[in-house]
């Protein structure tokens, strides 16, 4: 069905940041399937154990023990100072499994129909749940009625997240990206999010964190809140974590991670032995490399490098980001600046009308990040002279 505007290119193979076209052409990846091959296209150690793992067992029924599930979960549990994980199979369905604990933590309070805060510019996923928590309209329109219980406010506003909460009783949980993605790149203010565990912390609500664009080690941190240590009560993975293998997860800590009871949630793919065993390879590989570190570096080298090259630029509003998410926002809608760059062998995306987005691999070379930061200012320079 025609649910994207796809660029006239097909992609081949891949090894690294590069990805090969029909014709044979290259071109550096700037977007990593938006945010999913943090490790490349091709890495040897996923390769190894897709086929491996393929070979031994693809798939069980969640009615049985799953090892390789167990392995992810404690890993991941591990990195990301959680206590438990339920599988799904995408961002939104583990996104869907934390709504489902805020309104069974509400009903535990004794709240008859539970609210939770969400952002406005916020994305949270596709399904009728996570496009109603979704703060953008383009999300939502054609497909009301939106499912109840949001009540949204601007991102990196506290007073405004307070001021729901003093009015409304049903309030019982946030729902935030650390770093809005779809939204444009947004980087909250140093504070925030500690700023939302506090109020969390004496209302009583759940705060609960989208990692899935910001997590395993894009950011600069495994995950985002780390950078100000505001655990969350329930945090959702995805993208990054099968490196391009299905897989998404919500985690929990403390309370909220004894709140499934059997029978209450499932998926029939979710965490099956295949996606688990790669999901530990991408975790054991990004700690192998130091991913956090890297990603950290590379990004403020991108930043600077794109700076200096834009500053004085007519056209160009802000160039911002943290790690490995970064965005360029312009002052006109930029969607022709991805077809440019195309032309210049280089991909990227363009988010909420204006921002030029990249999500480059984690795995990008000095050298090709310098071709990233070249090329990309280059086609933003095309593009506004045009
Ligand atoms: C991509 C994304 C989602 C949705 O993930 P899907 O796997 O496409 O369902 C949700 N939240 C954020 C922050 C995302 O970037």
């Amino acid at each position: 069905m025609t649910t994207y505007g796809r660029l006239p290119v097909a992609f081949t193979h891949g090894e690294g940041a590069w990805l090969w076209d029909e014709g044979g052409r290259r071109y550096l990846d700037g977007l990593a399937g938006v945010a999913v091959n943090g490790l490349g296209h091709a890495h040897p150690a996923i390769v190894e154990t897709i086929c491996a793992q393929a070979r031994r067992l693809i798939h069980v029924s969640n009615w049985y023990e799953n090892r390789e599930q167990q392995t992810l979960a404690e890993r991941l549990c591990a990195v990301a100072g959680m206590d438990r994980v339920f599988f799904a199979n995408s961002g939104a369905e583990a996104n869907e499994a934390a709504l489902k604990l805020a309104r069974l933590h509400g009903r535990r309070k004794g709240v008859e129909a539970p609210a939770v805060i969400v952002m406005e510019g916020s994305f949270h996923g596709r399904t009728l749940g996570t496009l109603s928590a979704s703060g953008s309209r383009k999300v939502q329109a054609g497909f009301e009625p939106l499912v109840p219980g949001f009540r949204r406010v601007p991102f990196n506003d506290l007073d405004a997240v307070r001021q729901v909460g003093a009015r409304d009783q049903t309030v019982v949980a946030v729902l935030v990206e650390p770093i809005l993605g779809e939204g444009g790149i947004q980087v909250p203010d140093a504070g925030y999010l500690k700023g939302l565990r506090k109020i969390c912390d004496e209302a009583g609500w759940l705060l609960i964190l989208d990692e899935i664009q910001t997590g395993l080690c894009r950011s600069g941190a495994w995950f985002a809140w780390q950078h100000e240590q505001a655990r969350p009560d329930v945090m959702t993975v995805a993208k990054a974590l099968g490196n391009g293998l299905p897989i998404g997860a919500c985690l929990a800590h403390g309370t909220a991670a004894e709140l499934f009871h059997p029978g209450q949630h499932g998926s029939t793919f979710g965490g099956n032995p295949l996606a688990a065993a790669v999901g530990r390879t991408v975790i054991e590989t990004l700690e192998g490399m130091r991913a956090w570190e890297r990603a950290a570096a590379l990004g403020q080298g991108l930043l600077n490098g794109l700076r200096e090259r834009l500053h004085d630029t007519a056209g160009v509003k802000a160039v911002r980001g943290r790690g490995l998410l970064l965005g360029i926002e312009l002052d006109r809608p930029a969607h022709a600046v991805m077809r440019l760059a195309l032309n210049r062998g280089l991909l990227l995306n363009v988010t909420a009308e204006r921002v030029v987005r990249l999500l480059p691999p984690l795995i990008l070379s000095d050298e090709e990040a310098r071709l990233l930061t070249s090329g990309t200012a280059d086609a933003i320079q095309e593009f506004l002279a045009s």
